[in-house]
């Protein structure tokens, strides 16, 4: 595809950084270029504030290009520039980037790209350098590639701090070992595999609700703090915006959790991940027993309810690890006089 004097995007490009890199080049024309400081539309919901998404947003991007560019239409701006790889989280949250990329970006003599890679909920390392993603302060514009590279440029941030590289690769290969496990398990297995282990890994991220500290991935692992986080609407609202607003290690946190239950990884790796956390946190304090330490988040009869909707219908029995999990939660959400009348995995009619 010719893409008629317009910049050639990344591969791993968001539409976004696209159009903000378009705007600044000053050989392209018949192009309704952004200003530099403009965000996308916003405005308060509630107490929630909201955001336009700019890079889904194939059509008003098909309007800024110029005569002899019909063949750029959205569908093919969807094709190339859609967020397909899981679950991208909203807009002013894809905040995570990896410095190393922006560098590279300058170095090979052209603006910093954000990459769609960095924007789901799951994203926790740069797939190229496999570093830890960073979090830029202020996430709300077009610029924020650039935002983003200044940042870095203007402090001395713990991105340039050396990471441990046993643990640097400890990360790569459990997630590698994770994706492989969840992408090659049986047709028929795989959606139940996929689909528990994408709710374990949401419930240990919960956000804070009603007073409450949240998923016990958030609790332990969690290092960004004094976020201002607007309380959640509703229980379920907590558990679905919990993975989006997370840093990088209590996604990691949680995904080894959820991995460990589901018996992808074996439990000697849920111990050197422990062992590692505390020798790089003196004061760390995580148990060292997995049920313990993925303990289900405090409820009321009513989130008991939602939780258990939330898990839904599934063989327990083949999860047996999961399985002695959801009934230590039980056991104690019964002496905590919440348990409801299903149990765990039960389908209601
Ligand atoms: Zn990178």
């Amino acid at each position: 595809m010719r893409l008629s004097t317009l910049l050639t995007p990344n591969f791993d490009e968001t539409l976004s950084s696209w159009l903000f890199r378009c705007s600044l080049n000053r050989h392209i024309i018949k192009f309704t270029r952004l200003e530099l400081a403009e965000r996308p539309l916003h405005w308060w919901e509630g107490l929630e504030f909201r955001s336009a998404d700019p890079d889904v947003d194939f059509f008003s991007a098909s309007q800024r290009l110029g005569e002899g560019r019909e063949d750029i239409n959205p569908e093919w701006l969807s094709v190339y520039f859609g967020l397909r790889n899981g679950t991208a989280v909203e807009w002013s949250y894809r905040r995570f980037f990896c410095p190393d990329c922006l560098r590279n970006d300058v170095a090979n003599g052209h603006l910093p790209i954000w990459r769609k890679s960095w924007c789901y909920s799951h994203s926790c390392i740069c797939s190229m350098h496999k570093k830890e993603l960073v979090a830029l302060s202020d996430a709300s514009r077009y610029s924020k590639a650039w935002d983003a590279f200044v940042q870095e440029c203007n402090s001395v941030s713990r991105s340039n701090a050396a990471e441990d590289p046993w643990f640097s690769r400890f990360r790569s290969t459990t997630l590698m070992k994770i994706e492989h496990f969840l992408t090659g398990s049986r047709a028929s297995r795989r959606y139940v595999v996929v689909d528990l282990f994408n709710k374990l890994f949401c419930i240990f991220l919960q956000a804070p609700f009603h007073g409450g500290r949240g998923g016990s991935a958030r609790i332990h692992f969690q290092t960004e703090r004094g976020m201002r986080l607007s309380d959640q609407t509703s229980f379920e609202q907590s558990i679905f915006k919990g993975a989006s607003i997370a840093d990088p290690p209590s996604r990691f946190g949680s995904m080894i959790f959820a991995a460990s239950l589901l018996d992808i990884i074996p439990y000697s790796r849920f111990l050197m991940f422990i062992e590692a956390c505390e020798d790089a946190k003196i004061g760390l304090l995580i148990p060292r027993d997995l049920h313990r330490a993925a303990a289900f988040p405090y409820v009321d009869g009513a989130g008991y309810r939602a939780l258990h909707r939330y898990l839904g219908g599934f063989p327990r029995k083949d999860f047996p690890l999961l399985d002695r999990h959801l009934q230590l939660q039980e056991v104690r959400y019964a002496r905590e006089g919440v348990l409801g009348l299903h149990l765990f995995g039960t389908v209601l009619d």
